[in-house]
């Protein structure tokens, strides 16, 4: 007799609507959202031990929460991590992750094409602190490797970044990482767990803004990070003081983004695929950076690491910024709107939105040209979204 078919491991999808039922008691297929602060203690221990016990969700709400926990639970099984937290933002997580593993005196080592308010988190705010960060060009592993120094600690990494998308070898810093004692922290925001795993590849922690695909409609500010109960132990511990955790609300609403993230990641990866090769045949446009294109320098590099490209594309618009500007007003379906990674296409103009941090030359050091365009290609009926930017390209 053929042997009763189990189970033991799932896909993505199924893993993103399942891994969290066990949470929670009860015969709701939908989740609950827990808006309750505080939680019944049963006794003087039973107290001591819930106000001590790390990511313990039925105490306080800083400390954690049952609704948090289930968005949590489902990002470190998609990732791979032991557990995760779930934070206000993006930024709330990254913040709070680094500042849990530094101390004054300990140097990082981070790559010079970041989310920016991660780059001004890294140089502005960090230093106060006596920590010292050295930015170094990530295409290359021996640059990590020249910039380590006795105190080095941490290593943070986004891969593929933003606006450019260029790639991280996460293998590589990880080995060199290792070999040195040093943590590392990859930003999957851009990836996400469906293209990208980064603790597979060797990478300690990974930080998210579920504000992006996880949440996926545009309507949520999130983040999170996973890895190893140990350093996730320690980053709860951190923001027991910093107070920087999600609310119930947003985590349901996070929660009920990422049910669809492999279907509309899918969906991603196919349109921003045709749109970059569309781009790259037009006539008013210079250089297109999307990783799944063979011109992608690190092609090779990203085809090793990601099992999908993403929805992430910049291109140059070769007539300047005013030409990048007439393009954004021309488009019917592309909304010139900060954020990314949501079901509507979205785009900007880098140029511009560095700006506001960064003067002219520091700009062009990151290899941002005047006509770039950033764009975030939603779920739009790809064919749609070809005609719409043919015809915006045309008006220039
Ligand atoms: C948006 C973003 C962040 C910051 O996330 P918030 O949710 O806005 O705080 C960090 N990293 C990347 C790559 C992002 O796109």
């Amino acid at each position: 007799m053929a042997a009763r078919p189990e189970q033991k491991t799932f896909g993505q999808s199924t893993t993103s609507l399942h891994s969290d039922r066990s949470l929670e008691n009860g015969t709701a297929v939908a989740p609950s959202i827990h808006q309750s602060v505080s939680y019944l203690a049963e006794s003087g221990e039973d107290f001591l031990h819930k106000a001590t016990e790390p990511l313990n969700d039925q105490f306080y709400c800083r400390h954690g929460n049952p609704t948090s926990s289930r968005i949590a639970k489902v990002i470190a099984e998609l990732e791979g991590g032991e557990a995760a937290m779930m934070f206000a933002s993006g930024m709330s997580a990254i913040s709070t992750t680094i500042l849990a593993f530094v101390e004054n005196g300990d140097h990082i080592i981070a790559q010079k094409n970041l989310y920016s308010a991660t780059a001004s988190f890294l140089n502005r705010l960090l230093p106060k602190f006596g920590v010292d960060v050295t930015f170094i060009d990530q295409t290359s592993i021996e640059n990590f490797e020249r910039a380590i120094t006795p105190k080095t600690k941490l290593i943070f990494v986004e891969t593929p970044s933003n606006p450019l998308l260029s790639i991280t070898d996460l293998r590589g810093v990880s080995e060199v990482a290792k070999a040195n004692n040093i943590i590392t922290i990859c930003d999957n925001t851009f990836a996400t767990p469906i293209n990208q795993n980064p603790i597979s590849l060797g990478i300690d922690m990974v930080v998210h803004s579920a504000t992006k695909y996880i949440g996926g409609h545009h309507d949520l500010l999130a983040g999170c990070v996973t890895g190893s109960s140990n350093h996730l132990g320690t980053i709860w511990d951190v923001s027991m003081d910093l107070g920087p955790i999600a609310a119930p609300f947003n985590s349901w609403l996070a929660l009920r983004g990422v049910r669809t993230l492999k279907l509309r990641v899918l969906q991603h990866n196919s349109s921003a695929l045709l749109i970059a090769q569309q781009l790259e045949e037009h006539p008013k446009v210079g250089s297109v950076y999307y990783p799944g294109l063979a011109s992608h320098p690190q092609h090779e590099l990203a085809k090793r690491q990601m099992t999908g490209f993403g929805g992430m594309l910049a291109f140059d618009i070769l007539d300047g910024y005013e030409a990048g500007r007439t393009f954004i007003q021309n488009t019917q379906l592309c909304t010139n709107a900060p954020s990314l990674g949501g079901v509507d296409t979205l785009v900007t103009q880098p140029a511009e939105m560095f700006s506001a941090r960064l003067d002219e030359t520091e700009i062009q050091a990151l290899g941002i040209t005047p006509g770039m365009i950033r764009m975030s290609v939603g779920i739009e009926d790809v064919a749609d979204l070809q005609v719409d930017i043919d015809s915006a390209l045309f008006s220039i």
